[in-house]
């Protein structure tokens, strides 16, 4: 099970669902796999979700309305999220990068923009799709 003792056992187990995946999942997609723990209701899933979206836990990756675990949830204070997506495999790797982050940070001090979050999301292939 999850370290983070601060969960609820929904939470628990949306988590646990989404960190044994190799590729996002829809929130329907881990209802499904959870029914036989008790999770009957959407609601229920994207309660869970949403609460774990605000610890940092997980990401939701906004083009395919689907879900991952975080990769690096002590690396946040960053606050740029970066996927590169295999739209082969589907595999999703997480990352950050310093000089990207400094440079969205740099615009958005000039615009005035006030940024709550930033993910990136790159789509391609992945080294082993690629090299197939
Ligand atoms: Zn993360
Ligand atoms: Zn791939």
């Amino acid at each position: 099970m999850s370290a983070h003792s601060d969960l609820t056992r929904n939470q628990s187990l949306v988590l646990d669902r989404l960190g044994k995946a190799h590729a996002p999942m829809s929130a329907y997609a881990i209802l499904d796999q959870l029914r036989d723990d008790g999770l009957r209701a959407p609601l229920q899933v994207y309660r869970a979700l949403d609460k774990l979206l605000d610890m940092g836990l997980a990401h939701r990756l906004e083009s395919m309305n689907a879900f991952v675990a975080c990769a690096q949830p002590h690396c946040h204070d960053s606050g740029l999220i970066a996927f590169a997506i295999c739209e082969k495999c589907g595999q999703v790797s997480e990352f950050s990068d310093d000089v990207v982050r400094e440079r969205l940070t740099g615009w958005a001090d000039r615009e005035g923009f006030v940024v709550k979050r930033t993910t990136m999301e790159i789509r391609g292939e992945c080294r082993v799709c690629a090299a197939a």
